[in-house]
């Protein structure tokens, strides 16, 4: 069979960078394209971002595509587990709720939890609890609790929970580096300084390191972070901002000291000009501002920040920039961009690792033949730009439906115009209490729009359906549900405890 023709696979991939992004896309592609040369080029002295420490529950999908065994993850990037994300003042200053992951409750027939708890604060407000009471992910959360799914007792809530890791992202990088070395990537130290392209098709063809050396490739994955060498700087593909409606166009990191309780969630604090982020690891805890330049200055935020650590800091406070947005064609003819070259979410919903997942995951599902193929690139382009769209109006959600007010910050952010893709949705839920996914690929479930809105106090009416059914049944239906959480959640082990007790290897999910 002649391998060269051009309904054949590409034979030789070249990954620009190793971050993240660089070595996840490594791992998966070395697993399974095991005829196909990869290599990968990063550089020692530009570094990577080195932040990136919490994820959400597809990252499990992630470690079965990739291979990775799990409890080898959670001890070489010293994860914790993470069981959703506390929002501090973002409602108003003093109000807390909590984004826990998977099912929120039991549903009464088609009736979700949330309709029945809305049509319960209508008809009889002195009943309803926090929202929160209803979700076990965030009573086991709250409580320091956690313990893998159990589905031998499917009418228990722990049949079918979600959870997330938080783990070391440069510690996470270094082991998909030792696991894609093994199976056969050749990594390359050095800095690439020309990026050679045919002059007739535009297509990269060649990359020139500072040293003189040259790397050829038939496809390249730009995952040069921010930079994005190859898909930005060569290619000229433009960039889509979205600083009209996400401000925050700045982060001040620091890490500290570990502190008991070990907390198996992400908590996010609304700050004076942004929002603060706290991320517990087993070895330290990562913290950091996230903000607009122009609001805030970066002296400001950096004592802000460490006067509000739990522990002793354990490196100066370091500032880095971006630009919220979306390169307007992740593919463009042999370029592919996978992480922050194809563009940048505020980690306000612990999105980015999950992006690139996807991406990798797409590239896998439309692999090119040789000779590529511009309707596997159409299909691309449209699913990452329809994906990065849904989180952005996720994202810039919680900023909409804040109270907050007389900081510039969160004046403009409440009474800003959003797109019409999530004017709508507010719209449907406040008159109805309904949601719909825009389509099954969609990221954020009802489960999640569901608890930001009402957790921020977004006034929503019920589904009229609620109607028949009478209030004694509705306010003792939930109580029954808090009951059951609660007590659930009670009896699972302690985070930290169950974290000490996994074995060496073989464990996780
Ligand atoms: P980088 O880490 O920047 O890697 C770029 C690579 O390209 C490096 O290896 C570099 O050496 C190489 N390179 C660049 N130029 C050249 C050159 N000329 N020659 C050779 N090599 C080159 N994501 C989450 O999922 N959860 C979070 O909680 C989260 N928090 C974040 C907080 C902040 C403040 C920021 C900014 C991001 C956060 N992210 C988070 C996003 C996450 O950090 C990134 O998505 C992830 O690290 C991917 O980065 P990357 O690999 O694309 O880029």
């Amino acid at each position: 069979m002649n391998d060269t023709g051009p309904g054949e696979p590409l034979r030789k991939i070249t990954i620009v960078g190793g971050g993240t992004a660089g070595w996840m896309t490594a791992a998966v592609l070395s697993r399974w394209l095991s005829q196909v040369e990869i290599k990968l080029i990063e550089s020692d002295a530009i570094g990577t971002i080195g932040v990136g420490e919490a994820t959400i529950p597809h990252i499990r999908n992630y470690f079965a595509l990739a291979d990775i065994d799990v409890a080898k993850m959670i001890d070489a990037a010293k994860a914790t587990f993470k069981l959703g994300i506390q929002f501090v003042d973002w409602g108003a200053p003093g109000e807390t709720y909590f984004h826990g992951f998977g099912r929120i409750g039991r549903d009464m027939l088609w009736l979700h939890t949330h309709q029945l708890w809305l049509a319960a604060r209508e008809r009889a407000p002195g009943s309803v609890k926090d929202f929160d009471r209803y979700s076990i992910s965030a009573q086991a959360a709250l409580r320091n609790r956690f313990m893998f799914p159990d589905p031998r007792d499917r009418t228990s809530p722990l049949a079918d929970y979600e959870y997330a890791y938080q783990f070391d992202a440069s510690l996470f990088a270094r082991l998909l580096r030792e696991e894609s070395e093994a199976r056969g990537v050749e990594r390359i130290e050095g800095r690439i300084v020309e990026v050679r392209r045919n002059s007739e098709t535009g297509f990269v063809e060649q990359l020139r390191l500072e040293d003189g050396r040259e790397v050829d490739g038939e496809l390249f994955v730009d995952c040069s972070g921010m930079r994005a060498l190859l898909i930005g700087e060569a290619l000229g593909v433009g960039y889509d901002h979205w600083d009209r409606w996400l401000l925050c166009d700045r982060a001040m990191a620091v890490p500290c000291e570990s502190v008991a309780p070990l907390t198996p969630y992400t908590r996010s604090t609304a700050k004076r000009a942004g929002w603060q982020w706290r991320i517990p690891l087993q070895h330290r805890i990562g913290n950091g501002y996230v903000y607009n330049s122009g609001m805030i200055g970066d002296d400001e935020v950096a004592d802000a920040l460490l006067a509000s650590l739990d522990g002793t800091p354990t490196a100066d406070p370091r500032p880095v920039r971006f630009a919220p947005g979306r390169r307007l064609k992740a593919w463009e003819k042999n370029v592919v961009a996978v992480g922050l070259s194809s563009g940048f979410l505020e980690p306000l919903e612990s999105t980015s690792i999950h992006l690139i997942q996807t991406a990798i995951q797409r590239l896998l599902a439309l692999f090119p033949a040789r000779g590529l193929c511009a309707p596997d690139i159409d299909e691309y382009n449209r699913q990452s730009r329809d994906e990065y769209e849904d989180v952005r109006d996720f994202v810039i959600a919680h900023y909409k439906v804040t109270r907050r007010s007389g900081d510039p910050f969160w004046d403009h952010v409440r009474t800003m115009d959003v797109p019409d893709s999530l004017a709508e949705r507010l719209e449907l839920f406040r008159s109805s209490g309904r949601f719909f996914k825009h389509g099954a690929a969609e990221l954020f479930a009802e489960e999640s729009w569901v608890q930001v809105l009402i957790g921020q106090g977004f006034e929503a009416r019920a589904d009229p359906v609620t109607r028949f059914v009478g209030t004694e049944d509705l306010v003792h239906y939930l109580d029954d549900m808090a009951a059951v959480m609660s007590d659930v959640a009670g009896r699972m082990p302690e985070h930290a405890a169950f974290l000490s007790r996994l074995p060496a290897s073989g464990a996780g999910r």
